[in-house]
């Protein structure tokens, strides 16, 4: 996925200008930053939830701001900090609901596919537990086997272990980064600089709406080329 000179304005307020963002497949790219820097809504524009003003959207390749904004957004999973489950169905019927409303597929098939799912997360024995009977994490994980479910080919990550307990981060911060190890293609939006700096391929700084630095972990946490940058991994670290 790349994305070129993205602009996005809310009313007056200039949210993003001109983010460039270079995610190759197979990669996990760590945006970091402060909050109100634009990296929510950059992940939003990635999946257009939101339509930029300006500037080009390419995923494989191809320019995707065309084409129909339904189609393209089954191609990406998104998790984000609220894990947004239903809480009246079970967790498997949770995994399944895309499959058999998306993809057409009956009720046996969705079932069996939740259930592979699941197993990937390490929740094979939750598929039938209501969310609410889950911890956090386990919850979270849920949220992952949801997007994974529909093999998309890009996951973004918003802040995904940000509303949990401190002891259910390890876990989840765990299974993303046998996700990343699998080869899936990735843009994580984290506070986490410990994920950033071990699991990422490339890391992102963005401030104010631009995109201030980005390099290898190793170059973006041990030379710090700008004063905002240094800044903000001394507030953070
Ligand atoms: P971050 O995720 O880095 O904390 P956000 O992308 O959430 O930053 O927000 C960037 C800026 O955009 C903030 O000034 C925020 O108030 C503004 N903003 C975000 N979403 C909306 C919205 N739906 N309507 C208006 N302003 C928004
Ligand atoms: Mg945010």
């Amino acid at each position: 996925m790349r994305a070129t000179g993205i602009h996005l304005s809310f009313g007056s307020n200039h949210v993003l200008r001109g983010v460039d963002l270079d995610a190759p497949a197979g990669t996990t790219t760590a945006v970091i930053g402060p909050s109100g820097s634009g990296k929510s809504t950059l992940l939003r524009v990635l999946n257009r939830l939101i339509e930029p003003d300006r500037g080009d959207l390419t995923l494989d390749g191809e320019s995707v701001l065309g084409a129909n904004p339904d189609a393209y957004r089954q191609r990406i999973g998104m998790v984000f900090q609220q894990f947004n489950l239903f809480p009246h169905m079970t967790v498997g019927d949770n995994v399944a609901l895309a499959l058999r409303k998306l993809r057409g597929l009956d009720k046996e098939r969705a079932r069996e596919a939740a259930r592979r799912q699941l197993d990937r997360v390490g929740l094979a024995h939750r598929v039938g537990a209501r969310p609410s009977a889950l911890s956090g994490g386990q919850q979270q994980r849920v949220a992952i086997a949801r997007a994974l479910a529909m093999e998309p080919e890009l996951m973004l990550f918003d802040e995904a272990t940000s509303a949990l307990d401190p002891e259910l981060v390890k876990g989840v911060l765990a299974l993303m980064s046998d996700l990343a190890s699998s080869g899936m293609t990735m843009v994580v939006v984290t506070h986490e600089m410990g994920f950033a700096r071990s699991v990422a391929d490339a890391v992102t700084f963005m401030d104010a709406g631009i995109v201030v630095e980005t390099g290898t972990p190793r170059q973006v946490f041990g030379e710090p080329r700008t004063d905002r940058l240094r800044q903000f991994l001394s507030d953070v670290l």
